[in-house]
């Protein structure tokens, strides 16, 4: 087949009790508020169960030859698998118009018939995957019906290849010197942003910690930062990336705002110094490694064994507990919205939902980055509904919005997520707005569908950088 053969060795495992916590519990802003009347199963804020690796740089090797692999003690996961990896040549991505029923009817079949895979939409347009088997019919179809098309992406894996080179000699010599190997020039491995929220845990142990929450279906750690001065009044906001595998922006620019504020927090202004800051850049970090090491453009996580099937994943997007089972998400397992077999059933969702029922912390924002489109959606997206509040959320949205647009130039409509593109029931949104969180909101990142979920790395800082100017306004506001 031609296909790049990836063996995954089990190289380690590491003893909590060998490792000397980052925690230092005398420093002002280290406990982490729990709610000491609440059990809490699988995590102390204290540190004492921080697991992690020792060495923050490793040397490098060659992703192709070993791959690191970690242990679960539940449940079990295949500790050496072959991974193929799979190859997108001639597979198109086309932007059409849904205005017309007709088209809408089409598209539906040719998804059920497998021809095509939805990468997002709204409500005036989808932009579709055709299969390069598939792209003769797909395409004799469409012309038949006579429905125009945009053809965005005309290899997939051409764009593929060209979306994450290879750094340059002197990013790699920078890179050695700096103590942790993420650069926001490249898109990078977890144990790289692993490695880089350790690196600054122990390198700023007064104001940074690292806590694992939790562990994924794999068993790779659920890790979160906090940055915080430990002042009383404080507020808090809780950010998370990566919830779905292949939108690889979202973790890109997470640990760029949690770079920004942990390099430069003495001469932060008071907006950002007056929140204790909680971020977990990778919520999906099997799924992550599978769109790195086998299928750039899976989404789900890897839970195996849904259904009758060989089918593996559920959406995490549609896990959440509330109002879960709803619009917009699928019982069945095999769909790229499936969503689990009851609410929380991903160890993943599962972890963040506990770490909400057992903090102390009364979260003021909570925003959770995903890609594409362009958009500040706030809830509810169960259904075409909105919180008493949606007003207050509309006005800060597109307050955000204007800063992104002043900083980057790019344009974000605001709105909630029913009701700018489509119903969909079991979101991370929805869950955290009704847990009382006010400013909730999800944000597509850029861009527009000219890449799609493969936006060249090149693209990470601007992105970046403008939606730092979006999340100041946030600040500012809650
Ligand atoms: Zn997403």
């Amino acid at each position: 087949m031609g296909s790049l053969t990836v063996t995954l060795v089990f190289l380690y495992a590491v003893s909590a009790v060998l490792c000397t916590p980052f925690i230092n519990q005398l420093q002002p802003g280290q406990e982490w508020p729990a709610r000491s009347s609440v059990k809490q199963p699988y995590h102390q804020f204290d540190g004492t169960e921080n697991e992690h690796k020792p060495e923050v740089a490793e040397p490098k090797t060659a992703a192709s030859e070993v791959e690191k692999e970690v242990i679960s003690d539940e449940p079990q996961a295949p500790l050496v698998e072959t991974v193929e990896r799979i190859d997108y040549s001639g597979a198109q991505v086309w932007k059409v118009s849904t205005e017309d029923v007709q088209v809408q009817r089409l598209i539906k079949k040719l998804a059920t018939d497998k021809l095509i895979a939805s990468w997002g939409g709204n409500h005036s347009s989808i932009d579709i995957l055709i299969k390069p088997n598939a792209l003769e019919n797909v395409t004799a179809m469409f012309r038949n019906g006579d429905i125009t098309y945009d053809i965005m992406i005309d290899d997939l894996q051409q764009r593929i290849n060209e979306e994450n080179p290879p750094l340059d000699e002197n990013e790699l010599e920078l890179q050695d010197r700096r103590g942790h190997r993420m650069t926001w020039k490249q898109y990078h491995r977890l144990e790289d942003i692993h490695g880089f929220m350790d690196y600054l845990a122990k390198t700023y142990p007064s104001i940074i910690s690292v806590n694992t929450i939790g562990k994924s279906y794999e068993g790779r750690e659920l890790k979160i930062l906090r940055i915080s001065d430990g002042k009383a009044g404080n507020k808090a906001v809780f950010i998370d990336g990566g919830i779905h595998a292949r939108e690889w922006i979202s973790p890109a620019v997470v640990t760029y705002f949690i770079n920004q504020f942990a390099e430069n927090f003495d001469v932060e202004s008071d907006d950002i110094k007056n929140i204790d800051w909680y971020f977990l850049p990778v919520v999906n970090p099997d799924g992550y490694e599978y769109t790195h090491r086998s299928d750039r453009l899976w989404r789900k996580n890897r839970k195996y064994g849904y259904g009758p099937s060989t089918c593996t994943g559920a959406d995490l997007n549609r896990n959440f507990g509330y109002r879960w089972g709803g619009k917009g998400s699928s019982s069945y397992p095999c769909s790229d919205i499936y969503r689990g077999s009851g609410p929380f059933s991903e160890p993943e969702t599962k972890a963040i939902s506990e770490f909400f029922r057992n903090t102390a912390v009364k979260f003021s924002a909570y925003l959770t980055y995903h890609s594409y489109g362009q958009y500040l959606l706030y809830p509810w997206g169960y259904d075409n509904a909105l919180p008493a509040d949606h007003k207050d959320l509309d006005s800060v949205g597109k307050q955000m919005a204007e800063a992104i647009r002043k900083t980057g130039g790019s344009q974000y409509k605001v709105g909630s997520s029913s009701g700018l593109l489509y119903p969909a029931a079991g979101g991370s949104d929805d869950w955290a707005k009704s847990l009382g969180i006010k400013y909730t909101y999800t944000v597509e990142l850029s861009d527009t569908g000219r890449y799609g979920f493969v936006l060249p790395a090149s693209y990470i800082e601007p992105v970046a950088r403008e939606n730092l100017a979006g999340l100041r306004v946030l600040a500012s506001q809650v």
